[in-house]
This record gives structure tokens, C-alpha cells and sequence, in this order.
């Protein structure tokens, strides 16, 4: 059973016209997919743009989805819940805001949302906020900024206060300023929910070597993003293949072992390989790591573990 480190769905849907309870032709992500592609649990990301009224919009389409039977989902606000949902036979949903956009400077707000069950944050979409300064998006922002600004003094007391309540860090998006800034602040274990490696796609938003040891020195994880342009520089998506996928996670295994690497497939938002090109595509992964030397043991940890690890770790 696998743990989705990254699911844009609340996005997608709210965007497109389709429902999560029956099986789409558009779109990565759906109930009957979810099940095809044996995943048990997903971080969910609410997506804050730049203002609060974006997470209010997000979260209150998050608990319509939770509230519809129909759509068999389960809110995971601790490990236990994640552990009923096999049981219940439900998908596990993590609330994820994807940036910290709306979020005040008092933390007032980021206390509020913890309650409603926020468990995952990114502390900047790319983009630049009270807190934190994002990997440069030109393309998709047209903008540029100073990348020499990291984490603002605020910033560095939202990480502390992220640490104390047990709300999960996540560095994928931030520039690396304010990457090196969360290292130096965290005392809990961080991942990158959707990030993969810089020495094998030169992409922005992948880690550089350095990088993906500070994560796993905080015994965090760092979810492979299937988005085309991370996997490969030079392949599209109808020419990427399984292999190109490994590579990665052959990479970061080799760099730092087994315990630190998982699946953030961001599905529902980003254009994915024609091979792997829904949720229900994860078995045929799965198979091709097993036929490549991942015994059962690992691929539990990638599959799983690694990340069940950092929830228990942050979420007390
Ligand atoms: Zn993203």
C-alpha cells in the first residue's frame, strides 16, 4: 500500500468536471484510480496561491469532498487514523496547504487549521511571502526576486512554531537561501513531498546532493515527483520510461539509503509520463523496482514507511 507524498485532486477537480467517486478519463486522480493504484493514504494539497481567501475556498472544498460517503475518504490527523483506514477500508487524506500564503504572523490562523487537521505545509509556492522565498518560476509567475532572501526572521519562528504543534515541514518549492535557512531551524524531521534529484534532471525545483543529505541527516524523506520536465532534461513525456524514473531513486538510495526516499507523485498538477500516466499506474513502478533489486523490505519503506516514520516523529 503506497502513501502519496503529493496529490493536487482538490485542484483538478474544483477545475474540472468530474466527480472523485466515479472513474474519469481526464485527470490523474480519482476514488476508483486511488484503489487501482493501491494508495492508502495521500497528502492532500490545498492550494493558497498568495491570499487567505484561497485556503478558505480550499479547505472548506476539502471537507465537502471528506463529507460525501461516496468518496470513502478518511481525514488522517495522526498515525493511528492512517492505520484504521486499511481497516475501514478507506483512503487516508492528509491536509496539506502547498505554501503558507494566508497563513498571519501571529500563527493565530496556522493554530486554527491545525485543529481542522492542516498536518503538512510548504512555506512557499515558489513565490515570495512574510516567511520564506520560492525557487524561481519564471515561466509560470514571470516574476524574479532577490535569491539571496531565505527565510525571514518570522519565517524562521513559523518553523519553531510548525515544530512545536507537529505540523510537518515540507522544502519542495522553497529556494535554496531559504532551503539551508529550515536546516539550520528544525529540530523535527522535514521532507520534500514532490522533489527529485538535481544531478540526474537539472531542473530548479530538484535537490541538489547536499541538499538531499541535510534531509535525510533530519531523518526525513523526500517524495519522487513524476512531473515530465524533474524526471528528464531531454525526454518528453511520451519518451520517459520506467528506468528514467529509478534513476532517481536509484540515486538518492546510493547517496543516502533506503530511508529516505518516497513517492510525491503530484498527479492532478503537473504533465506526467505517458507510461506511469494516472494514479493507478503506481504498480507497474512498484513491479520494475522489485525486478531491479528492491527486495520487499525496501520497497515497503519507499512505498510507506519512510513516511509513516516522519508523521510519527512530527505528529507526536
Ligand atoms: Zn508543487
Amino acid at each position: 500500500m503506497i502513501v502519496d507524498g503529493h496529490t493536487d485532486v482538490i485542484w483538478a477537480l474544483a477545475r474540472e468536471r468530474r466527480k472523485f467517486s466515479e472513474e474519469s478519463e481526464i485527470g490523474h486522480v480519482d476514488l476508483p484510480r486511488l484503489r487501482k493504484g493501491n494508495v492508502i493514504a495521500a497528502f492532500f494539497a490545498v492550494f493558497p496561491a498568495r491570499s487567505d481567501f484561497d485556503i478558505y475556498r480550499g479547505v472548506d472544498y476539502w471537507f465537502s469532498l471528506l463529507e460525501q460517503e461516496e468518496n470513502q475518504l478518511k481525514q488522517v490527523k495522526s498515525i493511528e487514523d492512517l492505520e484504521k483506514c486499511k481497516n475501514e477500508n478507506k483512503i487516508g487524506a492528509v491536509l496539506h496547504f502547498e505554501g503558507s500564503g494566508g497563513i498571519d504572523s501571529e500563527f493565530l490562523s496556522l493554530r486554527n487549521y491545525y485543529r481542522l487537521g492542516l498536518r503538512s505545509i510548504g512555506l512557499s509556492w515558489s513565490n515570495l511571502n512574510r516567511f520564506a522565498t520560492g525557487v524561481t518560476f519564471n515561466m509560470l509567475t514571470g516574476e524574479s526576486y532577490n535569491q539571496d532572501r531565505g527565510l525571514t526572521e518570522t519565517g524562521k519562528e513559523l518553523v519553531n512554531e510548525l515544530n512545536k504543534i507537529g505540523i510537518i515541514v515540507d522544502v519542495s518549492h522553497l529556494n535554496e537561501r531559504s532551503f539551508w535557512d529550515v536546516i539550520e531551524q528544525t529540530n523535527k524531521p522535514i521532507i520534500a513531498s514532490h522533489s527529485n534529484a538535481y544531478s540526474i534532471c537539472n531542473h530548479p525545483r530538484n535537490l541538489k546532493d547536499e541538499q538531499i543529505k541535510a534531509i535525510a541527516e533530519t531523518n526525513g524523506t523526500i517524495g519522487i515527483n513524476f512531473c515530465a520536465s524533474f524526471l528528464s532534461s531531454e525526454k518528453k513525456k511520451d519518451q520517459i520510461q520506467l528506468e528514467d524514473i529509478r534513476k532517481h531513486i536509484d540515486y538518492i538510495v546510493k547517496l543516502v539509503g533506503i530511508n529516505h526516499v518516497s513517492f510525491g507523485s503530484d498527479y492532478d498538477g503537473a504533465i506526467v509520463p505517458d507510461i506511469i500516466k494516472d494514479v493507478s499506474h503506481f504498480p507497474i513502478l512498484v513491479e520494475s523496482l522489485e525486478k531491479n533489486g528492491y527486495d520487499n523490505k525496501d520497497l515497503d519503506k519507499i512505498k510507506s514507511e519512510n513516511f509513516m516514520r516522519v508523521m510519527k516523529e512530527v505528529w507526536k
